[in-house]
Order: structure tokens, then sequence, then C-alpha cells
């Protein structure tokens, strides 16, 4: 190979670089573009997600200890897909049956005494000697996502709530009678007699709130409590402030 050929053959492999590279660009070029709409729509999706067109509803279900309240919650979220359950914080010890994360976050007193100075609760309040509370986030994520969430808290609770989050729906759980409830207590065996002694005790007071919910359901008959919660959680789906950000939509369309 000359010295003359080399340069030749560098010009032309620099001609096939350069016609090389510039495919390369064109090409980078429309992925970018391809890319950047691709961002743009997932950025839309995203923004979409923070506010969803349909606003996730609040539901407050409150009951005295014994009730049913958690057979009834358990059947009812079995039958609702989507619909997201608001884990408390307590300081009460698990249960046997019950995992940390899922049906409660266990914490020290101290732990939830911290939580409660820093605002991290919506509500929280003193149950059969034990604090239970609701932390803000757990409501924040279900509410950017449009997701419905059921919170399941005592009517001190549920007073804090109707306060702060004047939006939520809430249903109150009565049993059939002062000696039925007293029944599943003890058919329970989930507590010692003093502490049946002392939720019976409790129920008295408690009983009392029903005027201050949306709703009321009594549990005579599992299936037909039940259906009662569903309608319940379905109809709130479909209130005035829950749509108001599909509506803002349609009534874009119209123009003016
Ligand atoms: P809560 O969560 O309100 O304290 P549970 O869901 O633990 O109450 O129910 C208390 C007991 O009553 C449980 O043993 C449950 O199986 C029973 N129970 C719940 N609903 C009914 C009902 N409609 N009829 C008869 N027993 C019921
Ligand atoms: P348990 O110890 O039987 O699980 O619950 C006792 C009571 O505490 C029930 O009435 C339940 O609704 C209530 N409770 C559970 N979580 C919360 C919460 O986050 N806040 C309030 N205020 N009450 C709660």
């Amino acid at each position: 190979m000359t010295s003359q050929q080399e340069p030749k053959f560098e010009n032309r492999n620099s001609k096939i670089a350069s016609s090389f590279e510039f495919r390369i660009s064109i090409f980078v070029f429309r992925s970018l573009v391809t890319c950047h709409s691709s961002l743009v729509t997932i950025s839309n999706v995203a923004t979409d997600r923070k506010t969803p067109a349909v606003r996730g509803s609040i539901i407050v279900i409150s009951a005295p200890s014994g009730a049913g309240k958690s057979t009834l919650i358990k059947r009812l979220m079995a039958a609702s897909p989507g619909l997201g359950f608001s884990v408390s914080y307590t300081t009460r010890a698990p249960r046997a049956t019950e995992k940390d994360g899922r049906d409660y976050f266990f914490v020290s007193r101290k732990v939830f005494e911290r939580m409660a100075r820093r605002g991290e609760f919506v509500e929280w309040a003193d149950v059969y000697g034990h604090l239970y509370g609701t932390a803000h986030k757990q409501l924040q994520a279900a509410q950017k996502a449009g997701q419905d969430i059921l919170l399941d808290i005592d009517v001190k609770g549920h007073q804090q709530v109707r306060q702060r989050l004047p939006e939520a729906v809430s249903v109150f759980i009565l049993p059939p009678s002062f000696p039925e409830l007293s029944r599943r207590l003890r058919d329970r065996h989930s507590d010692a007699p003093e502490e049946i002694e002392r939720r019976l005790e409790t129920a008295r007071e408690e009983i009392a709130h029903w005027v201050e919910y949306d709703y009321l359901v009594v549990n005579d008959h599992l299936k037909d409590a039940t259906q009662a919660l569903r309608a319940i959680v379905r109809a709130a789906r479909f209130r005035r402030p829950s749509q108001a950000g599909r509506v803002e939509k349609i009534i874009g369309t119209f123009g003016g």
C-alpha cells in the first residue's frame, strides 16, 4: 500500500464513516424525538396519576368491638377489587393471627408518641388503653392513585377525620342487640373476660355516636350486611366531590 493510497483509503473510509455517522445521527435524533414524545406521554400519564379524574373515596367504618366489623371488612375487601385498606399504627401487642404491616404496624408507645408529635397522623386515639392512629401517608398514596380506601377506626378517630376530611363517607355498624354482642365477644375467644367486660362497657358509650355517621348497617345476617356495605362503597364513587376532576374534563369539551 502506497502512501498516496492510504489517504484515499482514509478518505473513502472517512466518507463511509461520515455517512455512517450521519445515518447514526439521524437514527439517534429520531430515537430522541420518539423517546421525548414517549417521555411526554409518560409524564402526562404521571400527571394524570397525580390528579386522577375520579378521586378515591375515604370510607370510615366504626363499630363496638364484637359487632362483626373485621368479619365484614374482610368480606367487603374480597368482594371489592381496587378497594384499599388503611393499615393503622398501634401500640397494642399483635394477636396470634396478626401480621405486622398487614393488620397493623405494631410500634412501641415511644415511636407512636413521636409520630403523633411530628403530626404524622390524620387522627389517633386511645382505645381500650392502647394507642391507635391513621398515618397521613396511607391516605395520600391512595388519593393520588384515585383509589378508594377503608379506615377501620373508633368513634373518636371518626370525629377527627370528619373535621379534617369532611368529604369522607362513614358507616356505623350495630350488632342486633347487646346480648348478641356479648355472645359474639365471648365466642370469639380472643380476649380475656375482664377485657370483654371493658369492651362491653365501652360499647354502651360508643353506640350513642351512631347519629354522627352517614350510614348505619345492622350486622344481623352477614350476607345482607356485606351487601349493604358494598352498595355504600359503590355509591361513594358517584358522589359529586369524588367526580370533580372528571366533570371538569367534560365541561372543558363544551368550550367557553
Ligand atoms: P369486630 O371486628 O367488630 O370486633 P369480629 O368480626 O371479630 O368483630 O366478629 C366478632 C365475632 O362475631 C366473630 O367470632 C365473628 O365470627 C362473629 N360474627 C360476625 N358477624 C356475625 C354475624 N352476622 N352473625 C353471627 N356471628 C357473627
Ligand atoms: P382491635 O384492637 O380490636 O384491633 O381494635 C380496637 C379498636 O381500635 C377498634 O374499634 C378499631 O376500629 C380501633 N382502631 C383500629 N385502628 C385505629 C386507628 O387507626 N385509629 C383509631 N382511632 N381507632 C382505631
